[in-house]
């Protein structure tokens, strides 16, 4: 009853628009050598379970024989941790800018879709970038369209940088794309909305979508994702 009366549809992108298996498409060292880089990388993301870790891994196979320790994920910003005695930070423009790390920006690269992911450590120092692309899946386009085709205006919610969300939306037919939304703050732009007068649908799949999920007129967990947004949905596709 409550669905048929929804006016606004939030959607994330990875894992929900996209398939969420992100493979790496780049490999730009900046301070270190292509393999140093990638090896370092690994070392670094070796404790995390975002999907961009896991295609770092992959692409790192071979690589290992350095010594992690005090890993931490730092939320809606990547990962940081001690590799071989030096304080090494991987993740987006946001958290080398607060780390004092100066990267260069990628903007040919996002607009087509892939996410330059950034690697530094203590003392400013920028070792290198590695890009990941995910696709959209096979029904999302259509998907999209149903939507539309119900009035709802369908708006893409991600903690992606601005131009890798613009690619993966126009590729899906969205015009309307919120960007780099912190974890907390996917939540907050539920509500916003509601408070406008829309009655909001919002479909995610991670850990940062479930408060959003219990927020929104109606939450649907993709049933493949985090079993907190499962748990936080009314509705499991
Ligand atoms: P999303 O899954 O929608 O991209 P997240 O909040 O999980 O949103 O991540 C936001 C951004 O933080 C990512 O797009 C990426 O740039 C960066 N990031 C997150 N986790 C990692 C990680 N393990 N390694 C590198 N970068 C990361
Ligand atoms: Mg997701």
């Amino acid at each position: 009853e409550t669905a048929g009366s929804l006016s606004l549809l939030f959607t994330d992108k990875t894992g929900t628009l996209t398939t969420g298996k992100p493979e790496v498409t780049d490999i730009l060292p900046a301070s270190v050598s292509e393999k140093e880089l990638l090896r370092l990388a690994a070392a670094l993301e070796k404790g995390s379970e975002h999907p961009f870790a896991k295609a770092i891994l992959a692409k790192a196979k071979n690589l290992n024989g350095y010594e992690t320790s005090e890993f931490e994920t730092i939320p809606g910003r990547g990962v940081s941790a001690v590799v071989n005695g030096i304080r090494c930070y991987g993740g987006n423009e946001k958290l080398m800018t607060e780390k004092g790390i100066r990267v260069p920006h990628y903007e040919e690269l996002a607009s087509k879709g892939r996410t330059p992911l950034y690697f530094g450590s203590e003392d400013g120092l920028y070792l290198g970038a590695i890009a990941a692309a995910d696709v959209l899946k096979q029904d999302s386009v259509e998907a999209v369209a149903a939507m539309q085709k119900l009035h709802l205006d369908v708006v893409m919610l991600t903690g992606d940088n601005k131009e890798v969300a613009q690619a993966i939306a126009s590729q899906a037919g969205i015009t309307h794309v919120i960007s780099d939304v912190l974890p907390g703050d996917k939540a907050g732009a539920v509500k916003k909305l509601q408070s406008e007068g829309k009655h909001v649908l919002m479909v995610g799949d991670g850990i940062n979508d479930a408060p959003a999920l219990v927020t929104a007129d109606v939450g649907m967990a993709i049933g493949a994702g985090t079993d907190v947004a499962i748990e936080s949905a009314d509705v499991v596709l």
